[in-house]
């Protein structure tokens, strides 16, 4: 029998629970626990109840890692050794194919990843990107000669030299761990700098498994850190503050960016950031198969906990009704399918932790109370289990300057706004303090890519093209971030230059 149709037990997902390595900190080549021996909980988003330990660093701790990083940068040949390099970061992704099972452990039990997630992007997209930025690394630019100018009496030969930044602090989140660590740990080692790697509270052993399989792999002491803490904040202001960091690469909540900014300004730090997002999907009243279009915007893929998700769906006012019906047969289509953590099929389990699940039903309520009609969904699931599980949610009549519409939940929910021709739909889609993806449907591909090019946002998909992959630039514009990352732009955005000039 299919997992995902079994009868709901007592305590559903609970049993599975196992105990996840302690996640212990990587500093100066050594993996160890915190000075002072303090840890936390880590929590299971499927039950609420700990499923592990992770070191708590003390200051002292960040202050070595930012110290360890900082030698090797300026000490090693970490930084002008290419072949080394790219040869230790080969070993290090072989040794992660070693430990998928551990990877999908990490997924599902600290992130809350169900299974049909884990093999796509949590562990699967993940490592396939990683194997982008290998693929790209040997077209990144060390030198470039700019020619012979005669000025000053003179001939002036001159070059552009490429090197890394230096030290860099990498913070990042919960939502999908594997992936974003490796954008920005992964970049930057091929760069050639030296990192302090900061994951979220929630998902430290996501982080923690950089260091181990680093040591295990032979990587130069100090090249690659890592620091957990229960505190979400004083470590990553540490990083952030701290002069011997050259560069902060961030993805998170804007709102976080924005202090980041503010907090590194002091130092002049050199700052990427990757923040949220509230991109539209248009679907354009010529679309083919109109309504397996629609039904196909459905936001369930874990939880909704992506940053570029497609959370607000603009369809022509003229077949409004029409999307509606297939959103509600969609819904209605996916029932129960959710939640499950044994199945092979699901999508979707909980949201990480009790306060993303209150955010959420804070939304549906503010939703509501705007005066957005529900169409499917919009409650807590305990029967589910312990842990912290809402239904896929999808808001109808919801006009754009509803909070629903303009702030990101990071949730299940998908509000769906009526548009009147292109022009409107461009003017709404670009209606949004974000920019960090979105997709046009219709069945004049001419049409779509005209509208694609108009929307303020780092990707845009065409009838569905894949705009997100590890060999393509990734990043926001307006309150979605600065910087790119992966691809060449996503390595290169950890380079200087460099003029040299000889007069001959
Ligand atoms: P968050 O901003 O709360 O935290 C992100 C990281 O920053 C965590 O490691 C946290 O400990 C750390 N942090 C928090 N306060 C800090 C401070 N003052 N100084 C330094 N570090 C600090 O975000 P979150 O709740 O973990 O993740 C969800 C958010 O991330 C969403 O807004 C989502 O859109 C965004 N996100 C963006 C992308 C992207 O590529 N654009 C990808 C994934 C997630």
């Amino acid at each position: 029998m299919d997992a995902s149709l079994k009868e709901p037990s007592a305590k559903p997902n609970a049993a599975a629970s196992p105990v996840l390595p302690e996640a212990l900190l990587t500093i100066d080549g050594v993996v160890r626990k915190a000075a002072g021996g303090k840890t936390y909980d880590v929590i299971n988003p499927w039950t609420g109840t700990p499923v592990g330990q992770a070191a708590d660093a003390s200051a002292e701790d960040v202050d070595a890692a930012i110290a360890a990083a900082r030698k090797a940068f300026d000490e090693t040949d970490w930084s002008t050794n290419h072949e080394k390099r790219y040869a230790l970061v080969k070993k290090l992704r072989a040794l992660f194919e070693d430990n998928r099972g551990r990877l999908s452990d990490l997924a599902r039990y600290e992130a809350g990843a169900a299974m049909a997630a884990v093999n796509t992007a949590h562990v699967g997209m993940a490592l396939n990107c990683w194997d982008d930025l290998i693929a790209v690394f040997p077209q990144v630019t060390w030198e470039e000669d700019r020619g012979i100018k005669h000025v000053y009496g003179a001939d002036h030969r001159r070059m552009i030299v490429y090197s890394p930044v230096g030290v860099v602090g990498a913070i990042t989140p919960w939502n999908v761990p594997l992936y974003v660590n490796v954008g920005k740990v992964v970049a930057a080692l091929l760069a050639g700098c030296t990192v302090i790697l900061k994951p979220a509270p929630d998902t430290p052993g996501m982080g923690a498994i950089f260091g181990e399989l680093a040591v295990e792999a032979g990587f130069p002491a100090g090249v690659l850190n890592v620091i957990t803490a229960a505190d979400p904040v004083t470590a990553g202001e540490t990083l952030v503050t701290d002069p011997r960091v050259d560069l902060i690469t961030f993805t998170g909540s804007t709102g976080v960016g924005r202090r980041i900014m503010e907090k590194g300004a002091a130092t002049l730090k050199r700052v990427f950031l990757e923040l949220g997002g509230k991109s539209a999907k248009i679907i354009l009243e010529d679309t083919p198969n109109f309504a397996q279009d629609v039904a196909m915007t459905l936001l369930a893929y874990h939880a909704g906990q992506g940053c570029a998700v497609q959370s607000r769906l603009l369809v022509p006012r003229s077949r409004y009704d029409e999307a509606k019906a297939a959103l509600k047969a969609a819904y209605a289509g996916f029932g129960d399918n959710w939640g499950d953590i044994d199945s092979p099929t699901h999508i979707m389990g909980p949201v990480v932790s009790r306060k993303q699940l209150d955010r959420i039903l804070g939304y549906i309520d503010i939703g509501q109370k705007e005066g957005a009609t529900l169409l499917a969904g919009g409650k807590p699931r305990p029967d589910k289990g312990t842990g912290y599980f809402v239904e896929p949610t999808c808001f109808v009549d919801v006009t754009n300057d509803m909070r629903i519409a303009q702030e990101e939940i990071f949730g299940p929910v998908l509000s769906v706004i009526a548009f009147d021709d292109d022009e409107d739909a461009i003017r709404i889609a670009n209606d949004s303090d974000y920019g960090l993806s979105g997709g046009v449907s219709s069945g004049d591909p001419a049409r779509a890519m005209a509208i694609a090019r108009r929307i303020r946002t780092g990707s845009m998909s065409v009838n569905g093209g894949m705009c997100i992959m590890g060999d393509l630039p990734f990043g926001g514009v307006k309150g979605s971030g600065i910087g790119r990352e992966w691809g060449i732009e996503g390595i290169e955005e950890f380079l200087d230059s460099k003029v040299i000039a000889v007069r001959l």
